[in-house]
């Protein structure tokens, strides 16, 4: 066969961005802020350049930003990193995420991961020929059942990917998961992909369990990040993985022939951001207003609000009059009120069990909140 994905279409954000597009309606769907960036980051890269920092990065990423990042892992999560062997800067979180998974996974390998999950982590296994094993998180909570992962795992399970704050539900694992994620995986071989590129979106006083916390997953992990979702630059494409050194050596074999190196500029402006840590401290505070303001923006328009604790996104039941449900649901409600979202029936790969939940984008300016819950509200 031609593809090696046959299963596979447009992205849902492509898709749902495209629509918004065409019916001129505001988009509460893909994740990205509204708002501009820092104005003294967007000089730091424009100075960056003027210096002459135009050529190949060192494929793992500049010194410098590696030195900061393992400074802030011991300042955040008190662990030491060694930069010149645990990071490396990539072409963004997916792209981190990616080669952690090619590096290891071999044909029929089984991945555990939790459904409703981001969309690029199947197509990635089955990219390599491995198999995903689902795990359902059930409304409102979207809780991890610990009895059914270690039901599910076999001789076979080579990785479990965990995403906490999650996309598209919002909700954190606490300090009790991560205990039982070091039972299930302890003595055994399989290898903990850790997305946290939400790691500073995290709300109502929780903390974000970051795997670089605790040595027990650190020597079997990956821990990802992307600098998108902390500094409102998501079209910057840039991220980077933290591991065990023997692991991140099978990272970077995977790494150099695939990119071989990161965007230059924006490396060496970060780099010298990073001191900056009011940027990044205060972010989940800024966030969960803007997800209460969006939840006040619709409190007379038919959504009832599941639970978000973290990320950009929020769930909500739709509870007015029509009747679709999923995609169909989300499309209708764009053409008829002019708001798109993502109906989380997307991050099923069965399409889930038919509902009418939907996830908004909040990391949007004010007026467009109001916007957007001024549309919803008009029709029940
Ligand atoms: N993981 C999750 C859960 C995400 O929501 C996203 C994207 N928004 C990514 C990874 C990818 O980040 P990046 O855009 O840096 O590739
Ligand atoms: N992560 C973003 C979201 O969940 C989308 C990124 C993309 O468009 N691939 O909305």
């Amino acid at each position: 066969p031609l593809s090696k994905l046959p299963n596979v279409g447009l992205t849902i954000f492509t898709e749902m961005s495209q629509l918004a597009l065409q019916e001129n309606a505001i988009n509460l769907g893909q994740g990205f802020p509204d708002y501009p960036m820092d104005k003294q980051l967007i000089g730091l890269v424009n100075q960056a350049m003027l210096d002459g920092n135009n050529q190949y990065a060192h494929s793992n990423g500049i010194p410098l930003i590696r030195q900061k990042l393992a400074q802030k892992v011991a300042d955040l999560y008190h662990s030491n990193i060694d930069p010149d062997t645990q990071i490396t800067i990539t072409p963004g979180g997916t792209y981190a995420i990616y080669t952690a998974l090619t590096s290891f996974l071999q044909k029929d390998d089984e991945v555990i991961l939790f459904e409703p999950a981001y969309d690029c982590y199947v197509p990635i296994i089955e990219l390599n020929g491995a198999k995903p094993v689902y795990i359902q998180l059930q409304a409102p909570e979207y809780a991890i059942d610990w009895q059914e992962v270690r039901s599910k795992i076999t001789n076979r399970t080579k990785a479990i990917i965990i995403n906490s704050p999650q996309n598209p539900t919002g909700s954190v694992l606490s300090k009790q998961d991560i205990q039982e994620l070091i039972a299930v995986t302890e003595g055994t071989d399989i290898i903990v992909i850790s997305d946290e590129v939400y790691e500073h979106l995290i709300f109502d006083d929780l903390q974000h369990e970051s795997i670089l916390k605790y040595p027990e997953l650190l020597k079997r992990g990956f821990a990802c990040f992307s600098f998108g979702k902390t500094y409102n630059c998501t079209g910057w494409k840039l991220g980077y993985a933290i591991s065990a050194p023997e692991l991140m050596a099978e990272f970077r074999k995977v790494h150099q022939f695939n990119c071989f190196s990161s965007f230059t500029p924006t490396q060496v402006a970060l780099a010298r951001f990073l001191d900056n840590k009011a940027a990044y401290l205060e972010l989940g505070k800024k966030m969960q207003a803007k997800r209460d303001f969006l939840q006040n923006a619709l409190k007379n328009a038919p959504f009832k609000p599941l639970t978000s604790h973290g990320s950009y996104f929020h769930c909500y039941e739709y509870q007015g009059g029509l009747k679709e449900t999923g995609i169909d649901l989300a499309k209708k409600i764009t053409a008829q009120y002019k708001v798109a979202t993502i109906p989380v029936s997307a991050f099923y790969h069965d399409g889930g069990a038919p509902n009418q939940i939907l996830r908004f984008c909040f990391c949007k300016q004010d007026t467009t909140l109001e916007e957007a819950g001024r549309r919803l509200s008009i029709f029940n």
